[in-house]
């Protein structure tokens, strides 16, 4: 199990609908965006907040069919995901896979500021999306 030690939030997902809204209304919590990226192959714009240890990460759609559109649609806005950083993605795959998961990534995959990421189903999880992401060492 040793490879499951080292994990820790990384950053919490919240679906927004108005990207510049939402970062005027959180800038007196938690200041400007320290990263703000349009992901054009998930049809995302993301902006994140460095808030203490952690950081909150800001998700705008920016195409029709985009994943955060058809969240958007069904829940509206609010919490989208949990992001854990951890040290060995690959690793981490796997014992996700080993404990019978659903993974919307069966392989790692680039996301936001250069990093491999991949999400577990939220039916594997407990209701909660997550998404591993592998730490800048
Ligand atoms: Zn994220």
């Amino acid at each position: 199990m040793s490879s499951w030690s080292g994990r820790r939030v990384d950053h919490v997902g919240i679906a927004v609908r108005d990207l510049d809204a939402a970062l005027a209304f959180y800038r007196p919590l938690a200041g400007p965006p320290s990263h703000r990226e349009l992901v054009a192959g998930d049809g995302v714009e993301v902006a994140f907040l460095k808030l203490g240890e952690t950081e909150l990460e800001l998700l705008a759609s920016r195409g029709p069919d985009s994943s955060v559109q058809r969240f958007l649609e069904r829940r509206g806005e609010g919490l989208h995901h949990l992001a854990l950083g951890v040290a060995d993605l690959t690793a981490e795959l796997a014992e996700w896979r080993a404990r019978g998961a659903l993974l919307i990534d069966e392989v790692p995959r680039p996301g936001a500021r250069g990093r491999q990421v991949a999400f577990i189903h939220p039916t594997s999880a407990m209701g909660v999306l997550v998404e591993l992401c592998q730490r800048a060492s």
